[in-house]
């Protein structure tokens, strides 16, 4: 349920462009001719973001949907009858999807990189080879294409015929379940255009929808851009959880009851010697996820390095023990399994238990907790993280791999 949650944002807007729909019909005409313009506004706002950002997909997405309204303006104004109207809307059927789709699979090489200049020649070639295609073979094809799959309401009635139905429907199942994988909100922005530009597409003939759903498209994939840039500078790149940064933010609006738990991974810089950075790193990502889980109401940041911070709010000390004991137990137990070929050539002794299985180690460490809450004694934040800091500091000195207050 809580994975669904990165399609609100797209989600809401749609819902706001239809509820909108009926409202657009009693537009002066000087607002009407406003909206015309609106798709390519939006559009342009959010390029102008993507290279301000450095996002090259959102880039290509906007650069797309300027281009498919352009040719909904040249083409489509009259309706889809005739041969060039039916190709050019075809055409867009055939390339908007495959290529969102194609832009959520791909990792993010900025706007004007290689790859970015690469994708943009990759795209223009699809476009030369449908025109081509289409400009000598279309009336053999068109029955094809267009071809009735199903007889049932409303398919058989869609503008958009069945088999680029089926095609385009495949695509969003694709970037739904890679939207929910990766929990992005470029994915998610570009799903969510995808499905406002198919509204737009299956009722290209009522005029107002065009403008309307492209310029929400364009919406949701500026928002995406800033959502996206907002999650970088909040959550931590190596683990993805919440950085030092959020857990400012969090403390400023925390209340008068809260505790404080500051965690570090015990005997740290020995395990990164016995077993190299990049197992460290793997460590710190699964010590990371396990904080992540933590039960209580807890939520959890990376501090910087190997420490983190759990943060309960509204809880006091004895509330928060158990749950920070089973994190610690938790973390005790794990065991990692790197690849033996990850292990560096000449290990020397280190914390970290090893045991062979095969083709990979297992390795697992333990971490010290210090807790602190708000209260008489510390009654600011630097207060409370100083006591936890202390507490911290106790617990490796009585011998680490404990709780202490
Ligand atoms: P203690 O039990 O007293 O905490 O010992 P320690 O070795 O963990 O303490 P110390 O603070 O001296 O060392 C922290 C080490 O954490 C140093 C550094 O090599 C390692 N470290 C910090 N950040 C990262 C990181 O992002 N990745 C990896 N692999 N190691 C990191
Ligand atoms: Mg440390
Ligand atoms: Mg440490």
């Amino acid at each position: 349920m809580k994975k669904t949650l990165i399609f609100i944002v797209p989600l809401i807007l749609l819902f706001g462009a239809f509820l909108l729909v009926p409202k657009v019909a009693t537009l002066s005409s000087a607002h009407r001719e406003l909206l015309i313009i609106a798709p390519y506004l939006s559009a342009v706002t959010g390029m102008l973001l993507s290279v301000h950002f450095h996002r090259g997909r959102p880039f290509t997405a906007l650069l797309l949907l300027n281009v498919a309204y352009y040719l909904y303006r040249s083409y489509l104004l009259e309706g889809v009858t005739g041969l060039a109207p039916q190709g050019v809307f075809l055409a867009m059927l055939l390339l908007i999807p495959f290529n969102f789709a194609l832009l959520a699979l791909m990792r993010e090489k900025g706007v004007l990189s290689v790859a970015g200049r690469l994708r943009l020649g990759f795209i223009a070639i699809q476009a030369a080879t449908v025109w081509l295609v289409f400009r000598h073979h279309f009336e053999e094809m068109l029955p094809n294409l267009t071809r009735r799959l199903i007889n049932v309401s409303p398919l058989d009635t869609l503008l958009i015929p069945q088999p680029l139905l089926a095609l385009s429907l495949a695509f969003v199942l694709l970037m739904v379940i890679l939207t929910i994988r990766r929990q992005a909100p470029i994915e998610s922005g570009l799903l969510g255009a995808l499905a406002a530009l198919l509204i737009a597409f299956a009722q290209v003939t009522t005029s107002d929808f065009p403008p309307l759903f492209c310029t929400t498209a364009a919406i949701i994939i500026t928002l995406s851009i800033l959502q996206d840039s907002y999650n970088m500078a909040f959550r931590d790149d190596l683990t993805g959880i919440p950085s030092r940064r959020a857990l400012n933010e969090a403390l400023h609006g925390v209340g008068r009851r809260y505790v404080i738990a500051m965690l570090d991974v015990d005997h740290f810089k020995r395990f990164n010697d016995t077993h190299g950075h990049d197992v460290g790193d793997q460590v710190l990502k699964m010590v990371a996820k396990k904080m992540l889980s933590v039960s209580g109401g807890g939520k959890a940041y990376r501090y910087g390095g190997e420490e983190f911070t759990i943060l309960f709010s509204g809880k006091r000390i004895a509330d928060a023990l158990p749950h920070l004991e089973s994190v610690r137990k938790n973390i005790e137990e794990y065991r990692l399994s790197i690849r033996s070929d990850d292990r560096p050539k000449d290990p020397k002794q280190g914390e970290g238990k090893r045991g062979n299985r095969g083709g990979s180690t297992e390795v697992s460490v333990t971490i010290s907790i210090g807790v602190a809450e708000y209260g008489e004694d510390h009654g600011s934040t630097a207060e409370v993280m100083k006591a936890a800091d202390k507490a911290l500091y106790r617990a490796k000195s009585k011998g680490r791999n404990q709780v202490c207050t």
